[in-house]
């Protein structure tokens, strides 16, 4: 019997069930960013794992390999930013197609490299097999955080306000440029293009968070806010309400969005892999947020939302409410218009 088409997370829910609940000693099982282990009183072991697939996350007809290892480290710690821990080692799995050269892979590798030294991170593993069916990495990452310090996708409660750490949208405007081939200025060029292909993992601000207990929920922002937000209130059984006039919409991505003659708030709320955190915060943390942040050299925080009772994220725009809840990038489902 031919089982309904499930989504990803709807199969992810499912997977669950099949495993089961998280057994001792492991403090987050499935449903967070990283996998969360009791190492000892003192330090708790974070895990995560992500893949990027040729045709699915990268062309390398707009991509260098070289640049494909950034990315492939960088996505891979920013799970780690969104739990506010600190990343120290990595494996990585290499799948190359017979019709490449082999030495790309060092390519690869150099990337991975860069990132590595920028956050004092150290490969020390992995696999390399053949992958008929185009090039693909997988990489796992290991960090560890102080008990005290975690910050889950649960936590959050009515009366927060939600911050994101940067602008938003421009990763997914770049990907439609890249895609549709489109010429731009130099100076919007660097923003688009470098904000999809050369994504920074935010892990001085998640670190800035866990180490001032400033968030009660934080998460990365891969799939788009729409999306991740929905799964902080989910996992918080609360709901949200996000200002259109509020999101943080660069000027470059307003021209830009002109030029694809698509709508900013639209590529802001549901364009993925912006690698952004996104965090929950009572009002009154709002001041030494701030001054936490100032402190760290990070940009300030930018509110865009308040939680709510229920379990919806709305969209508060000029013409009333709209519900968004999971509008965003997900596998196995076509994009959704809402
Ligand atoms: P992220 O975007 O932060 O990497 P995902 O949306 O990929 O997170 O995954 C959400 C949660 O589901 C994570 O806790 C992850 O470990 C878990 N998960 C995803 N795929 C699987 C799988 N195939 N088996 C078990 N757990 C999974
Ligand atoms: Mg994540």
């Amino acid at each position: 019997m031919q089982s309904p088409p499930l989504g990803e997370f709807a199969l992810i829910a499912q997977l669950a069930q099949v495993f089961g609940p998280a057994p001792p000693g492991v403090v987050q099982g499935i449903g967070d960013d990283c996998a969360v282990l009791a190492l000892n009183p003192e330090q708790y072991l974070l895990w995560t794992i992500d893949s990027l697939i040729e045709g699915i996350h990268f062309d390398l007809a707009y991509m260098s390999l070289k640049q494909l290892g950034r990315k492939a480290l960088a996505v891979n710690l920013s799970d780690i930013a969104a739990m506010g821990g600190e990343p120290q080692y990595a494996l990585l799995s290499i799948g190359w197609p017979p019709d490449r050269e082999l030495n790309g892979a060092l390519e690869v590798a150099a990337g991975l490299q860069e990132i590595a030294d920028q956050y004092a991170v150290r490969l020390i593993g992995g696999d390399t097999v053949r992958s008929p069916a185009g090039l693909m990495l997988g990489l796992t990452v290991l960090g560890s955080i102080r008990p005290e310090e975690l910050l889950c996708r649960h936590g959050a409660q009515v009366g927060n306000l939600i911050y994101v750490t940067g602008p938003l949208g421009e990763a997914a405007a770049g990907l439609e440029v890249l895609r549709r081939g489109i010429a731009l200025s130099p100076e919007l060029e660097a923003t688009v293009l470098g904000a999809f292909l050369d994504p920074q993992p935010q892990l001085p601000a998640g670190r800035c968070l866990a180490q001032n207990h400033l968030a009660t929920a934080l998460i990365d922002l891969s799939d788009g806010v729409a999306s991740d937000l929905f799964h902080i209130c989910t996992r918080s059984r609360v709901g949200a309400r996000l200002h259109a006039l509020q999101m943080p919409i660069s000027a470059a991505l307003s021209q830009v969005a002109a030029r694809l003659h698509r709508d900013p708030l639209d590529l802001a709320l549901k364009g993925g892999e912006d690698y952004q955190l996104l965090f929950t915060a009572p009002p009154h943390q709002e001041s030494r947020l701030r001054q936490c942040f100032q402190a760290a050299n990070l940009p300030p925080p930018l509110a865009i939302g308040q939680i709510i009772a229920g379990d919806r994220v709305y969209l508060e725009t000029q013409e009333g409410l709209r519900d968004i809840s999971g509008a965003g990038f997900e596998h196995f489902l076509a994009p959704t218009n809402e």
